[in-house]
């Protein structure tokens, strides 16, 4: 039996998106969150939800992977959305909201609803269904007993290389085929001579991002780009871009560096570009990135970066509806996904199958077609290197069409495919 009193450890955007379904549906909720007594390297306040950098939920088109997700939220009820329509500012197409406003009216509202306790907690500490929210930046409680529990699959450091659509790859400049012929095929991007230097000038003249906080330093292991470059010209050529183990045609003989592209998922629509973790702002990644003759087009479905950031590898470790195991579900950031809306989604449907559960339901999924089921195949789909991902087209199963035309029919569909889903099981 399930018990009805359900501990969700992190009162950020996950664990309230979560824990406010649950309270509307009388489910008796506590939250243990740790601010403001113990405080992260982000947070800047005591509140519930605080939204730690920009104040933007991004686009609300449903063109827009980002506007879609949160669509197909606001069917299914996302209680934090409708709290910053409610505080939105001037923004343009984006959902921007006063932060400060925003969560402090969840706080009064939360703590209304639930239980809050301002503690820090582990999972172990707690009974009845457990839901880990603690966020990139989760305290050593939380990682203390998640370790005991994920093993080598719990990660402290996120280095994302960037992902372009399959699409959008000239494969006329570019050729298939593995290293020493081992392993999954790669798309090879050669670069000459001249290609090669310029592409190597141009990363170390390009804009940095300054870290958010002050511990985020990168380690040796995982260099970014522009860092390899930086300590010398030649350093990419003969490590991650270089030319050797292929099989390489005639036409692209005066081959002098490779850079390699490596499918993201099953369907081959989303495309790593390999040890491209980087520092660079988005506009200098379009800009340098694109100077690989096969990536002049490239469209980003997601930018490289390096912070830091704790996740799990949940395609090892949870099951379809992220459940670590018997009463303990993990949720938000912790599971992979990356950005606020995504960190609200995995609350919202997490709520919706704990309350299943207790009311003797099967769990269940969005159907296939929709946002919020690609990013949950994402976290459920074993892959050689699990990176955290945001909201994108490229986890959409492909449609027939080109550019926005064909986002907008993906959208349409997704909306009208959660739309009727809420309606069959009454979400
Ligand atoms: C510095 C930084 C900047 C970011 N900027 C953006 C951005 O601009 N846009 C964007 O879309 N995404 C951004 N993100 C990524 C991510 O979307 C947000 O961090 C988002 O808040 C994640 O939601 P969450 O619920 O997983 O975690 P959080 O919202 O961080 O919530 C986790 C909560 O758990 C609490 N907690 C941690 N450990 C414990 C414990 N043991 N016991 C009790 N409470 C605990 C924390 O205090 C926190 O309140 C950023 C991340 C970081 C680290």
């Amino acid at each position: 039996m399930h018990s009805k009193r359900v501990n969700i450890i992190g009162g950020g955007l996950s664990g309230v998106e979560c824990a406010l379904y649950l309270a509307d549906r009388g489910i008796d909720v506590t939250i243990y969150e740790m601010r403001p007594k113990k405080m992260t390297p982000a947070h800047r306040t005591g509140y519930l939800a605080e939204m730690v950098c920009s104040n933007s939920l991004k686009s609300e088109e449903i063109t827009n992977a980002h506007g879609l997700l949160k669509a197909e939220m606001k069917i299914l009820g996302s209680t934090l959305l409708s709290f910053a329509e409610k505080h939105r500012v001037p923004g343009g197409k984006a959902l921007v909201v006063d932060r400060e406003r925003f969560s402090r009216d969840i706080t009064g509202f939360t703590e209304k609803v639930c239980q809050v306790i301002r503690e820090e907690r582990g999972i172990d500490e707690l009974d009845g269904t457990v839901v880990v929210a603690g966020g990139p930046l989760a305290s050593e409680k939380i990682t203390h007993s998640l370790k005991k529990y994920t093993g080598e699959y719990l990660y402290f450091y996120d280095a994302v290389s960037p992902i372009v659509s399959s699409e959008s790859i000239d494969m006329d400049w570019a050729f298939m085929g593995s290293r020493y012929g081992a392993g999954e095929d790669y798309i090879n991007c050669p670069l000459t001579r001249e290609e090669y230097y310029g592409f190597v000038e141009a990363l170390l003249n390009a804009e940095k991002h300054i870290p958010h906080i002050k511990e985020d330093l990168f380690f040796e292991g995982c260099l970014p780009i522009e860092e390899m470059a930086r300590r010398g010209k030649e350093t990419l050529r003969f490590s991650l871009m270089k030319p050797v183990g292929l099989k390489i045609p005639e036409k692209f003989k005066n081959t002098f560096a490779i850079v390699q592209l490596r499918k993201e998922n099953r369907e081959g629509t989303m495309w790593n570009i390999v040890g491209f973790q980087t520092r660079l702002k988005i506009g200098e990644q379009k800009r340098v990135f694109r100077m690989i003759p096969c990536l002049k087009r490239a469209e980003f479905l997601r930018y490289g970066k390096i912070h830091r950031n704790t996740y799990i590898n949940s395609p090892e470790v949870l099951d379809r509806y992220l459940k670590l195991m018997e009463n303990v579900y993990v949720i938000g950031t912790l599971t992979g996904v990356e950005g606020y809306v995504e960190a609200m989604a995995t609350g919202l449907l997490t709520g919706i199958n704990i309350y299943r559960e207790i009311i003797g339901k099967e769990p269940l999924l969005p159907p296939e077609g929709t946002m919020m089921r690609g990013l949950m195949n994402y976290l459920h789909d074993k892959k050689k290197d699990f990176q955290p991902m945001n909201a994108n087209f490229g986890l959409l199963p492909p449609v027939h069409g080109r550019g926005k035309e064909k986002r907008k029919i993906a959208a349409v569909r997704a909306i009208r495919l959660i739309d009727e889903w809420r309606r069959d099981y009454g979400i």
